[in-house]
């Protein structure tokens, strides 16, 4: 099968490799409809964060499935499916708690492989959501943001408390800070301040609901979102970015007693131990656990109340991969599909 490999920083190729197949008997094979280029896989891209040899890319996915392991119980051939770029039993004490990005048998999709002609699945039968039949092509894209950029945004805005009478602010204007946007007015928060200086980008920040557009960074950007909240600073914030300034920025523009939920993967964050203590706000974040949103998420997508598939703005095929990865290094696109 051809399957994308990234060889090192800035060299990304598509290869043949042997056939995905099925190892474990919880396994399932998928044929994906459509796979992505996500923010994390620039990491290693850009060379901040190290490969170790040449590494099968990608951890979002949607598609039908082709085999099934001999254990596999509830998810069938023919099925058409999307997943968590976490695999998870979904049956564990931490899945039945809703942090199945954590499960105790976890496998990360990315140290599989998304973006290839077919995809291993792990733990199927925890991992795969079926969709209430073969969608249109339409509602594809939006299916595949589910997989992880939509479902990371939604937990960003559900760890912040987003939600009626709610100021939220959004730190990042990547895919997953845009429908963290969404997610936050679908919750029903009052007003959404999206922090981005992209005009492209703002269009759809407003178009997914932000109410105030900051274009101001870092202490700027703190006292722009004070000013715009009586002094007070956002209840709750999204941090969809990772870097130190990012996380400073939203501990720094949250008013005491507020949210801020952060989903941007960290790197280099250092956090001072007294200024938090006197921030007197609420962190949580980390890996989305995107399959306890996917059954909502998939509904709203169906009845078609929401279109996050938006965020993607280039779609080539499979093969154009080193296109894809260069396109959004550069940030000429958001996010990219690729059809395999
Ligand atoms: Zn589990």
């Amino acid at each position: 099968m051809r399957a994308v490999i990234m060889h090192a920083p800035g060299d990304v190729r598509v290869e043949e490799i042997p056939d995905a197949s099925v190892i474990e008997p919880t396994d399932a094979v998928i044929r994906p409809a459509a796979v992505c280029v996500c923010g994390s896989d620039l990491w290693p891209y850009r060379g901040i964060e190290a490969l170790h040899g040449p590494t099968a890319m990608g951890h979002e996915y949607v598609g039908v499935v082709e085999q099934v392991g001999a254990e596999v119980r509830d998810i069938a051939v023919g099925d058409w499916v999307v997943g968590s770029f976490v695999a998870s039993d979904n049956t564990c004490e931490i899945c039945q708690a809703g942090y199945q990005s954590r499960c105790v048998h976890q496998v990360m999709m990315g140290s599989v492989g998304t973006q290839s002609e077919l995809v291993r699945i792990p733990l199927a039968d925890g991992t795969l959501v079926k969709t209430p039949g073969v969608p249109e092509a339409d509602l594809i894209p939006s299916l595949l943001a589910a997989s992880d950029v939509l479902g990371t945004g939604w937990f960003a805005a559900v760890a912040a408390e987003a939600g009626p009478g709610r100021t939220v602010a959004v730190v990042g204007d990547g895919a997953v800070g845009l429908l963290g946007i969404l997610a936050a007015r679908e919750l029903g928060a009052e007003r959404i301040i999206a922090m981005s200086r992209h005009a492209d980008r703002q269009a759809l920040a407003r178009e997914f609901g932000a109410t105030d557009i900051v274009e101001e960074r870092g202490d700027a950007g703190v006292a722009r979102v004070k000013e715009l909240t009586g002094g007070l600073g956002a209840h709750s914030t999204i941090e969809a970015v990772g870097t130190d300034e990012a996380m400073q920025q939203a501990i720094g523009l949250t008013r005491p007693g507020g949210h801020v939920g952060f989903v941007g993967v960290s790197h280099d964050v250092q956090i001072d131990g007294l200024g938090l203590f006197f921030s007197s706000v609420h962190l949580h974040g980390g890996p989305a656990p995107v399959r306890r949103f996917l059954p909502d998420l998939i509904d709203r997508i169906w009845r078609r109340e929401i279109d996050p598939g938006r965020v993607f703005d280039l779609t080539l095929p499979l093969e154009e991969a080193a296109e894809a990865y260069a396109a959004m290094d550069e940030r000429r696109a958001t996010k990219v599909l690729l059809t395999p």
